[in-house]
């Protein structure tokens, strides 16, 4: 397939360009070289995107589908992205500046995750309830809420959409996506696979825009049932506003500040090496990255003279270049953002260890590209330390004992993940149960698989992805009362004792 029209919205079922006939282009961030033209959605797609998902759910065609059906359809959708995933991953790389091995086994996780929600969709939920009387039958049972208005970011564009689009699927409901205007392509491109898989008319649409113009009904217009958001803080609590004008459910995945916390018993050779791919697995841009390193007093030198010696030889370079080790940020606006998060670091009294600059080179002059950095002397009360910079920037802070350790990796808004390194099993356990993060791994960073829930305590967000759970977000429930004998209650009983019927 070659998804030749990828650069349209699709709305119920066909690709249209926009109505105003505004563009926008694409640049790579590499090199901004220009990867596409995508119509720019206005409210008013955005609207119809809705009334189509609106319609395909309330008119019965898709809801007639049992829990069978619907693992067949995502059991399709993962088989054609296996066959097609070269093409994905090239998108992706493309539009994120991520390295091209790195988008593969982004879209081999995709695919798992669509096989794990086609195994989900035809269990029965239902639930027997003793009703603690005779003569009743009560049941439990659930249903899709609704339509589904889902907007998801930049820096992992399908695997984000992917924990939203599979279990919404797997439950019955309909959607509108609007993926971040900075990466369409391999959103956009899933709207082909759907319809290839089978899937009904206007269960899945697409608007293409910005989240101020295209994105403003998705979390206002009372068609929408639920507001599924994965990105930014400041964005999330404006959703949830919105939403609240027509309670309508509100999913949020936001961002992390996420403590990687290294004991001095540790085997410090795997503790340093993962702290590096933590904190700059693709530049910094990753909501779990572990961009707080807190380590124990006596090995604090140790540990950050050797963060900062390998950091200095990570090699930057273009999605295809075989010598990268990573690539570029996504966007001349969000460096800006990184070199004045660095800039406000120094003056509060961080001290620069590593990085702090632009690389320099003929190769990079046209990119977004900005150095590993790290930030040593950093306490719990400075903004570096407080707030996300969502780029290749690690700061370092020192404890000295383990309930400090704690009282630290807890000591922020957010919730999301965070690690423990130790070779004290017991100890390990202990503060993982006492972190305040919705993910916690213990001598490793980052794998996740999508059996598990991941999601955020505090100001991370709320409700979960993947997981059971992750399916239930996307499901109503409601208590079926039946009275297998009916006879009058008697609460009301007329004066001379007989019903009068
Ligand atoms: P963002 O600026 O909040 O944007 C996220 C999405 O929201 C984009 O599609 C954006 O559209 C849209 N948007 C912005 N304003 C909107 C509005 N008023 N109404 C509707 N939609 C609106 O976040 P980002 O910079 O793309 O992503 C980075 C953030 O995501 C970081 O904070 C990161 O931690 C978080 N994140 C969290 C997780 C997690 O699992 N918890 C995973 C990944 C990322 P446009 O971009 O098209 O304008």
């Amino acid at each position: 397939m070659a998804y030749e029209h990828m650069t349209e919205l699709f709305i119920n079922g066909k690709r249209q360009g926009s109505s105003s006939g505004e563009i926008r282009n694409v640049l790579h961030p590499a090199d901004a070289h220009l990867v596409a033209t995508f119509h720019e959605a206005g409210a008013s797609d955005t609207v119809a995107a809705i009334d189509a998902a609106r319609h395909a759910f309330d008119s019965g065609h898709w809801g007639s589908f049992t829990g069978e059906q619907r693992g067949k359809i995502l059991e399709r959708v993962a088989d054609i992205l296996e066959r097609d995933k070269e093409l994905f991953a090239k998108a992706e790389s493309e539009d994120t500046a991520k390295r091209l091995v790195e988008a593969q086994y982004d879209i081999a996780d995709v695919i798992s995750v669509f096989k794990y929600f086609s195994t989900l969709a035809p269990q029965n939920h239902d639930r027997e309830v003793d009703p603690g009387r005779q003569n009743v039958r009560s049941t439990m049972t659930s249903e899709p809420i609704g339509v589904i208005a889902m907007i998801t970011p930049w820096n992992y564009p399908l695997l984000q959409a992917s924990w939203k689009m599979a279990p919404a699927i797997a439950a019955g409901c309909t959607f509108v996506i609007k993926p971040s205007e900075l990466t369409p392509s391999t959103t956009s491109m899933m709207m082909d696979v759907f319809s290839e898989a089978g899937l009904p008319t206007g269960v899945a649409n697409l608007v293409l825009g910005s989240g101020a113009v295209a994105g403003g009904p998705m979390s206002t217009h009372p068609g929408v049932d639920m507001v599924s958001f994965t990105g930014s803080l400041a964005t999330g609590k404006r959703l949830m506003i919105n939403a609240a004008e027509t309670v309508k459910r509100v999913a949020l995945e936001l961002g992390g500040k996420n403590p990687n916390i290294i004991f001095a018993d540790a085997d410090l050779d795997a503790a340093i090496d993962n702290a590096l791919t933590a904190v700059f697995l693709h530049s910094g841009q990753v909501c779990s990255a572990g961009a707080r390193l807190l380590v124990e007093r006596k090995i604090h030198e140790q540990v950050v003279t050797e963060i900062a010696r390998r950091a200095d030889l990570i090699r930057l370079g273009g999605a295809t270049d075989p010598d990268a080790e990573t690539g570029s940020l996504i966007s001349a606006a969000h460096r800006d953002k990184v070199e004045r998060y660095v800039a406000d670091a120094l003056s509060e009294g961080a001290i620069l260890r590593a990085g702090g600059m632009r690389p320099e080179g003929a190769q990079f002059e046209n990119g977004f590209f900005y150095r590993p950095t790290v930030l040593d002397n950093c306490t719990t009360e400075m903004h570096c330390v407080q707030d996300e910079s969502f780029g290749p920037i690690l700061t370092v802070e020192v404890f000295d004992t383990e309930d400090e350790a704690i009282k630290l990796g807890n000591d922020t808004i957010f919730g999301l993940a965070g690690a423990v390194w130790t070779s004290d099993s017991d100890k390990a356990q202990r503060v993982a149960r006492q972190l305040r993060h919705g993910t916690i791994w213990i001598n490793d960073y980052h794998p996740y698989v999508a059996q598990a829930e991941w999601g955020g305590f505090k100001q991370s967000g709320n409700g979960r992805e993947l997981g059971e759970a992750g399916l239930a977000e996307y499901l109503e429930h409601k208590h079926i009362w039946q009275n297998l004998a009916p006879a009058p209650s008697q609460w009301f009983v007329p004066t001379k004792g007989k019903v009068d019927v």
